[in-house]
């Protein structure tokens, strides 16, 4: 990531910390750090991280 922005859950106001989690996107799945709030759970996602991450799973597909 280039930048390293700080990212504050708006309920708690506490700075979200990065967690392994896992997805699924059209039966596939895949494991990315995702922020999150240490306090409720809240999860924080780039949308461009999102498209990024989508747009791999979909070639993967189409490369079958
Ligand atoms: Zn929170």
């Amino acid at each position: 990531m280039a930048e390293n922005k700080v990212i504050i859950c708006c309920q708690c106001q506490k700075e979200l910390e990065p967690k392994k989690t896992y997805f699924t996107y059209l039966g596939h799945s895949f494991c990315t750090d995702i922020l999150k709030c240490p306090q409720c759970g809240e999860i924080y996602i780039p949308e461009e991280m999102v498209k990024g991450r989508m747009a791999e799973v979909e070639m993967q597909l189409e490369d079958k």
